[in-house]
């Protein structure tokens, strides 16, 4: 069941959820109940399970994951895959694997910054066709996106990840830009040192955030549709940037990151890590209870409802992906204060509808 297209036309709001993979393997069976557990209490419109480049650190494979929740659990689950620094034939076979579980839905990424050098394999899977413009190597997402709609046609729906507040490295250029002007030029600024040669070289004097959304849509000419975006909590910029996607003729769902707060520690730490705006009134009240973890997250979640009422009122979006960080209460209290919850009527439809396929195959 593929159902990306239709999101900004429900005339109800929707919701997803995304997991990242656990590291033991008691975490992936809790997890497992977990995801199943929210998946019938709450019906969201899919899930998806982040890629872990770097799988060694775990005992589990997205791969693995997404094939048990798509074809064991039978969840609508959308899988992220990255593509620089890695093997073609590791993308070839998570594909293949998700393809095979009856996962429809790709999250495609770019990952970690690419190393300069790419090497071209003789003989190898992504050799498609000369025409198709398919790179040897993965420079950004849109190089995957192109890739799995050559291989894959339309079987797959693929999203792709959007930067309402920039993207760490449009960022660092916009200072070094500035900083140029300004005559202000710190080499050893960790901004600087995120920038590789190929980018201080193409210092074309376009803006950054120009060139970002430029680059967004070259991800959705490339076949993407729909937009997943970084976690944020600034509603103005956000319906800003949504209303500079739509005006640049980008038409496909934006589905906006959620970042539930759950400590003042983690919120202030993933704010920092994903470089985004903490509104001011957000620190005036948490500030003062930082402390208090049981009340920081109850008042978070009237934060967050806040937010997210401000931007669904606006009608940029009619969907909220809900980072979960694999934790049941944030994103359910969340909903709940939305009043997204299903009532115990629909669920018990749906567990009837479920039951009655179980029973006619
Ligand atoms: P791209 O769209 O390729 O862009 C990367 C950079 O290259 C941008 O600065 C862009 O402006 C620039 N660029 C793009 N095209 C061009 C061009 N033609 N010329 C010059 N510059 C260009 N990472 C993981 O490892 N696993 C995950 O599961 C994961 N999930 C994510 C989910 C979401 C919703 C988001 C927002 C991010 C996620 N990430 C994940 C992080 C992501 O891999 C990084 O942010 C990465 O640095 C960029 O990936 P991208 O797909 O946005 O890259």
């Amino acid at each position: 069941q593929k159902n990306h297209n239709n999101l900004n036309g429900s005339s109800h709001p929707t919701f997803s959820f995304e997991y990242f993979v656990p590291k033991t393997d008691q975490g992936v069976q809790n997890l497992y109940d977990r995801i199943d557990k929210m998946y019938q209490n709450s019906l969201p419109q899919f899930i998806d399970i982040t890629w872990n480049a770097s799988g060694s650190i775990t005992n589990i494979s997205t791969n693995e994951l997404v094939s048990n929740t798509q074809s064991v659990l039978g969840l609508e689950t959308c899988m992220h895959l990255t593509c620089t620094n890695m093997d073609v034939s590791l993308i070839d076979n998570a594909l293949k694997y998700a393809y095979e579980s009856g996962c429809q839905n790709i999250l495609a990424l770019r990952g970690d910054p690419p190393s300069t050098e790419c090497t071209k394999k003789e003989g190898s899977n992504a050799n498609i066709d000369d025409d198709t413009e398919v790179k040897q190597c993965f420079k950004y997402a849109k190089d995957l996106v192109k890739y799995i709609r050559v291989r894959y046609g339309d079987y797959f729906d693929i999203g792709v990840a959007g930067y309402p507040e920039g993207h760490p490295e449009n960022m660092a250029k916009k200072k070094k830009q500035s900083n140029h002007r300004t005559g202000n030029i710190n080499n050893n600024s960790s901004d600087a040192e995120m920038l590789d040669e190929e980018m201080v070289e193409d210092d074309s004097g376009e803006d950054p955030e120009e060139e970002l959304l430029l680059h967004l849509k070259e991800k959705v000419d490339a076949g993407a549709n729909f937009i997943i975006t970084q976690m944020f909590y600034d509603a103005d910029n956000f319906i800003d940037w949504c209303h500079k996607v739509y005006d640049i003729g980008i038409h496909i769902p934006i589905f906006p990151g959620i970042m539930p707060i759950t400590t003042y520690s983690a919120f202030l730490r993933r704010s920092d890590w994903c470089q985004i705006k903490i509104p001011q009134e957000f620190l005036d009240v948490l500030e003062p209870i930082k402390e208090n973890d049981q009340l920081v997250r109850k008042v978070g979640v009237d934060l967050i409802a806040g937010l997210c009422q401000r931007i669904l009122k606006a009608g940029v979006v009619n969907h909220l992906h809900l980072y979960t960080m694999n934790l049941e209460s944030p994103s359910i209290m969340l909903l709940s204060k939305l009043n997204l919850l299903p009532t115990e009527e629909d669920t018990y439809i749906d567990n009837k509808a479920i039951a009655n396929d179980v029973v006619s195959n």
